[in-house]
């Protein structure tokens, strides 16, 4: 290769899994296709135009461009309304806005995926007891245990589900940083069919985080009736700044917009100080930087299993998300595949990731990172806990050729230290 160092065994490697992933590759452009054709669909619908663009302060009243945004990614995710903001501050606000949007003393929230996402745990008040969290409010947080294989107890689900009628019942479709399989469209649509059936009143809602844009089929159109997720993240294309969305049942977005803002403002406020450009271009590109990124999560699934390692999800199987875990082994191999990683970013490639401690996390964690914004998780990345099994969460990639570029490092440096 001509501009980088790479072994030449590598270089075979990867030709040799871009073969073997060629027809997934094809899927993935064919969904890529179909989204983007579905999102200027939504483009044209909500009827943007460049004046959509201007900046607004103070109240941000009469706001044509934060209206038509909201209307871009409702007919986007075929939900009735959206609640799209540069003022959700994560992926865990917007989902924590949905939780206090719809629950109230005394309601309970059932999980059925096991344990959620880590920073969702402390508004919920699993951990920390946070004043302010749902526990403080007096809401009852219960959950379904995955069986130990990782996969939904469905039949448990079906019986707490019957017995408790909780208020919400509650979904993360990702991995996160856990070891078990991404829900496809087809568990989440068992949950749902199962959830109408024994407790018709409870209001669904779904954490989609990294599953935007990832298959045709909409959580919203099989059952599910709220949902939310991260601008930096798939929905936000590498481009929005920052942000969070929320979308789903008209009636309960206005119930979150009402507590992102105030009870009676709802939707109406909200200065956009300039970013609703970007927050459009960041929605136009969303489903093929997805789709890239997703190639990219493919690829490495291939080129690693054909180095010799685990790798799940493996390179053929249907994906609910763009996540991509590969277990490495050893202490060693994470850091040099992060140390890879980052050598292929376009911004602090020169930086070498080590190991730290983190807040919240019992063993030390490395993550690689060269993003043009900060701590965002479309753009190629990688994290490990430096723990058995030694495995390594990857996603992102803004485009296949860079992400492609990022693993082959990745791998170039793991082939070094098994020669060592
Ligand atoms: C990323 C993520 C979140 C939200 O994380 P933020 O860092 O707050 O944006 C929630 N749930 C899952 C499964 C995630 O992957």
């Amino acid at each position: 290769m001509k501009f980088f160092d790479i072994d030449e065994r590598i270089i075979e490697a990867s030709e040799k899994a871009m073969a073997l992933c060629a027809d997934k590759l094809r899927e993935i452009d064919e969904i890529q296709e179909y989204h983007q054709i579905k999102m200027i669909k939504a483009f044209q619908r909500a009827g943007v135009r460049e004046s959509y663009f201007c900046a607004s302060t103070g109240y941000g009243y009469d706001d044509f461009g934060r209206d038509a945004l909201d209307r871009v990614y409702a007919f986007a995710f075929d939900a009735e309304d959206a609640l799209v903001r540069h003022n959700f501050v994560s992926g865990t606000h917007a989902l924590t806005v949905a939780l206090f949007g719809v629950l109230r003393p005394n309601d309970t929230v059932h999980c059925v995926t096991g344990m959620p996402y880590d920073t969702i745990r402390s508004a919920i008040g699993l951990e920390g007891n946070y004043p302010g969290s749902l526990r403080d409010f007096n809401i009852s947080f219960e959950m379904t245990e995955l069986k130990s294989d990782g996969t939904v107890d469905f039949e448990q689900a079906e019986r707490d589900l019957a017995e408790k009628q909780p208020k919400m019942v509650y979904i993360q479709r990702s991995r996160g940083y856990s070891l078990r399989a991404t829900l496809t469209w087809r568990e989440i649509k068992k949950i749902c069919d199962i959830a109408k059936r024994v407790s018709p009143k409870s209001v669904i809602m779904l954490d989609n985080c990294y599953g935007e844009f990832v298959e045709k089929v909409e959580p919203l159109t099989i059952g599910v009736d709220l949902m939310a997720g991260s601008l930096i993240k798939n929905p936000g294309g590498g481009i929005a700044p920052t942000g969070g969305y929320i979308a789903g049942k008209k009636e309960l977005v206005e119930m979150c917009a009402y507590r992102l803002t105030t009870p009676g403002t709802g939707k109406e406020i909200g200065a956009t100080l300039g970013v609703n450009r970007e927050m459009f271009m960041g929605a136009y590109h969303a489903p093929h930087v997805t789709g890239e990124a997703l190639k990219t999560a493919v690829f490495a699934s291939a080129l690693f299993e054909l180095l010799g390692f685990e790798t799940t999800p493996k390179y053929s199987d249907s994906r609910g998300d763009i996540i991509q875990l590969i277990m490495l082994g050893d202490e060693k191999k994470l850091i040099s595949f992060c140390g890879g990683i980052q050598s292929g970013s376009a911004v602090d490639s020169f930086v070498q990731p080590m190991p730290s401690d983190m807040p919240g996390y019992e063993s030390q964690v490395i993550m690689a990172a060269g993003a043009f914004t900060l701590g965002s998780s479309i753009e190629l990345s990688a994290d490990a806990p430096l723990r058995e099994p030694y495995a390594v969460w990857m996603q992102g990639g803004l485009n296949f050729h860079g992400g492609k570029l990022g693993i082959m490092l990745a791998a170039d440096r793991v082939l070094k230290d098994m020669q060592m």
